[in-house]
């Protein structure tokens, strides 16, 4: 669809569908819903919702393909407590035989509103101090319309004295009657414009009784903020460095893609161990939560350190810009994936590079992480049959799942892939213009088109992209992306890494960032790191999680699930291990291993001799360094008070 964006307000395509509204609904009066989250401590929601009908048949739904999710993961299976009622006559229903999302209902004569009480069991983003609520866990709306051209005006009760933070924009206090569910001790109900069923399921709400709403960068229009809820009061007031790094990131993503796509901006961010970890883009907010104590100090930052500039950058390439396919009009429908690669690949990259940029990284962390990811690629066997294209086609089957021969089956790898493929393109256009151009000029075609505007969804294809790279630089692009995403590629594409001036080595002993992380967790929390030595994912325990498809433990017939009770007669410990890891380097001896695996017991025999290894960037010397260049700040940098790490992890051992 080269010269063919689809602006979605004109988009013809919506014009057919509104021959497919049912005529109870041909009326412009709000959905009027109240969120209930008094009961929040006791894991429950609740919802009244009032909808305007006319008489006859009616079907009502909920949400199924949840936007940034990519999978359908509406929660009507949590869903509870549905009683619709018309003038204080309760009303039957039915749930849909096919479609089980669906409610059907028949609308008496000389009714106008269909009332809907629905009850929400919430299992996660929740503890007994904060609750998130991700609207389609109460949502209900006349099925079969485009979601954009429903009205519905929201409005939410939380528990007496707990802080809100979101972007829906509050028009007061209102005395709007909410029956008897839930706690005692509710506060006054808060009123939200009206806004439609898109928009709302795009506008989170974090509540919290230990909360924090910082303004940041006063300088920047329109208004940007982050509002923190966490379990122990003194997480929330965010450590004065941690603010001044995300005043940077305002600016720096101001600064690089050259406009906003929203009205106003909220960062809403859960600190709790017990809420879970979350990291859901939404057009004007994003729902981040991280473990209690992650952003408490660097080296807990470090595991997060790209997650808030993943979810900002966001906004632009994902919200704004949305792949054609991957947008529907209606959440019935399935999300297709196939241009993940760009809107999460891409966001990957311009996540980790602005995170460098603001300092919630050091360059030195940008590049040590980048030779995590590129050694995991590269190290990955599910490529010798699965392009990368196919992680993104098959996404909404590859999140998460049983981590054994996860290797080999490969995951949403589209995300790091598309972080090479995006270097690889940048440095490209690096060489090609000898500096003089690089992928920011793109970016401020492709996701500052039309300048500042709302938060609207204009559509996207691979023949866009490729006309916008050809504006910055003529090449086959086509070729370009053909080579790299469709195709069978045995080996991670290094190539950006390269022309930025470094190469993907091993060494024998892990990078300072990977020390961190391995002692301070976040999300890459794991045990010993031989993987790239046995080819072993394994726990502290001696767990095997996953073995490297053709690596040494592979040969040795090892397999997920089997736990390793002894290394060279000493009873399993991560330095036992280590230890036989070292003295195989030069040996012929083989490492013997004792293993259980289900109710038996057996020995095993690994024939490896080359030593720990630990993958790091190494830099070529007499090389332009791009790498560096492309993670320098744009804007003046606020630096970061003196509060920064207590914890010196510094580079003995
Ligand atoms: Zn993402």
């Amino acid at each position: 669809m080269l010269n063919h964006r689809c602006f979605l307000t004109i988009c013809a395509g919506l014009i057919s569908l509104s021959a497919l509204i049912p005529t109870a609904f041909a009326q412009k009066t709000p959905i009027r819903i109240v969120a209930d989250l008094s009961d929040a401590p006791r894991k429950l929601y609740h919802a009244e919702v009032d909808l305007p009908v006319t008489q006859g048949p009616v079907t009502l739904t909920t949400p199924k393909w949840i936007p940034g999710n990519h999978r359908p993961t509406g929660p009507v299976d949590e869903i509870t407590g549905v009683v619709f009622t018309a003038d204080g006559q309760t009303l039957p229903w039915r749930r849909d035989d096919s479609d089980l999302y669906q409610f059907h209902v028949s609308v008496p004569k000389g009714v106008t509103t269909l009332h809907a009480h629905l009850d929400c069991i919430v299992t996660e983003r929740i503890s007994q101090k904060m609750a998130v609520l991700e609207w389609e866990k109460l949502l209900l709306y006349p099925a079969n319309i485009p979601v954009r051209e429903i009205p519905i005006q929201p409005s939410l009760i939380v528990p007496a004295g707990w802080g809100i933070g979101t972007a829906l924009t509050p028009i007061g206090s209102g005395t709007y009657p909410v029956p008897a569910a839930g706690a005692a001790g509710k506060s006054a109900v808060t009123d939200f414009a009206v806004t439609n069923v898109e928009q709302l399921e795009d506008s989170p709400i974090i509540s919290g009784q230990y909360f924090h709403e910082f303004p940041l960068a006063p300088d920047v229009t329109p208004k940007h903020y982050i509002d923190v809820v966490s379990d122990s009061p003194e997480d929330s007031n965010l450590r004065p460095s941690v603010l001044a790094e995300l005043n940077n990131l305002v600016r720096e993503a101001s600064t690089e893609y050259a406009s906003h796509h929203y009205h106003v901006y909220h960062f809403l961010l859960t600190l709790s161990d017990v809420a879970g970890g979350e990291g859901l883009e939404h057009g004007q907010s994003s729902d981040n939560g991280v473990e209690e104590k992650g952003f408490a100090d660097d080296s807990h930052q470090l595991g997060e350190s790209d997650l808030l500039s993943h979810e900002f950058t966001h906004s632009w390439n994902g919200k704004y810009r949305r792949p054609f396919n991957l947008y529907q009009d209606d959440f019935a429908k399935m999300q297709q994936g196939s241009l993940l690669w760009v809107y999460e690949g891409m966001t990957q990259y311009l996540g980790n590079v602005l995170a460098a940029r603001s300092g919630l990284k050091n360059q030195e962390q940008y590049r040590d992480l980048l030779a995590l990811s590129a050694a995991q690629l590269d190290n990955k066997s599910g490529r010798d049959w699965r392009p990368t294209e196919d992680t993104a086609i098959a996404a909404s089957i590859l999140r998460g799942g049983n981590p054994a021969w996860s290797n080999w089956r490969r995951g949403q790898d589209y995300y790091q892939e598309g972080e090479l493929f995006w270097l690889d393109a940048d440095t490209l256009i690096r060489k090609l213009t000898d500096n003089k151009k690089s992928l920011d000029d793109f970016l401020k075609v492709f996701l500052g088109l039309g300048g500042d505007t709302g938060p609207e969804i204009v559509t996207y294809n691979r023949e866009e992209l490729i006309k916008d790279l050809n504006a910055v630089v003529p090449y086959d692009w086509a070729k370009f992306m053909h080579e790299r995403i469709d195709l069978i590629n045995t080996r991670a594409d290094v190539a950006g890494i390269e022309r930025g001036g470094y190469r993907l080595v091993y060494r024998d002993k892990p990078t300072k960032s990977e020390r961190t992380l391995a002692s301070e967790g976040g999300r890459r929390r794991g045990g010993l790191d031989c993987w790239y030595s046995i080819g072993l994912a394994i726990s502290g325990e001696g767990q095997i999680y996953d073995v490297r498809w053709n690596g040494p433990s592979d040969k040795a017939q090892l397999a997920p699930g089997y736990k390793i009770i002894a290394v060279n007669g000493h009873i399993f410990s991560p330095d036992a291990l280590k230890e036989a890891i070292k003295a195989a380097k030069g040996s012929t001896d083989p490492i013997h291993l004792i293993v259980q695996a289900d109710t038996f017991v057996s020995s095993f025999s690994i024939d490896y001799h080359d030593g720990e290894r630990y993958p790091a960037l190494e830099r070529i010397d007499g090389t332009p360094a791009y790498l560096d260049d492309i993670t320098t700040a744009r804007t003046k940098t606020e630096k970061a008070p003196a509060d920064k790490s207590k914890k010196d992890d510094s580079d003995e051992n």
